[in-house]
């Protein structure tokens, strides 16, 4: 997946800002941030979308959950609160095919989203 934009940022070959790294997960600041703390967290493994995430390993989807839990104390928004979305496919408005996870925070945000 040489031509997958996330996949390069996680094989280095891309520069990012990045926040934090490990064996299988990389987060990275968006670079069009839509709140103050806009990070993206991936799996370094290329999978099109949550849709497409195999079943062999759930403990890995947990341990993901539990990066970005994390990374949302070290950014300062754990008590404020923040936000994860997982847009998916078409009408979930993903714009890049690797699975991410934005970690919004540093300002209150409406429901329901646009
Ligand atoms: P989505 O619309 O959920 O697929 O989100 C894709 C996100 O990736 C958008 O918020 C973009 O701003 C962000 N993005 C695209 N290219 C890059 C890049 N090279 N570095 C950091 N963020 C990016
Ligand atoms: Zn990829």
């Amino acid at each position: 997946m040489l031509e997958c934009v996330f996949c390069r940022i996680a094989g280095h070959e891309l520069p990012a800002r990045v926040v934090d790294e490990d064996r299988e997960f990389m987060a990275f600041h968006d670079l069009h941030p839509v709140t103050p703390v806009h990070v993206l967290v991936i799996p370094k493994k290329h999978v099109d979308s949550l849709a497409q995430w195999s079943r062999a390993d759930p403990a890995l989807a947990g341990r993901l959950l539990i990066k970005v839990r994390d990374l949302a104390v070290e950014l300062g928004v754990s008590e404020s609160g923040y936000r994860l979305v997982i847009n998916t496919g078409y009408e979930g408005g993903q714009t890049v095919s690797h699975l991410h996870v934005h970690l919004l925070g540093g300002r209150p945000m409406q429901w329901p989203p646009g």
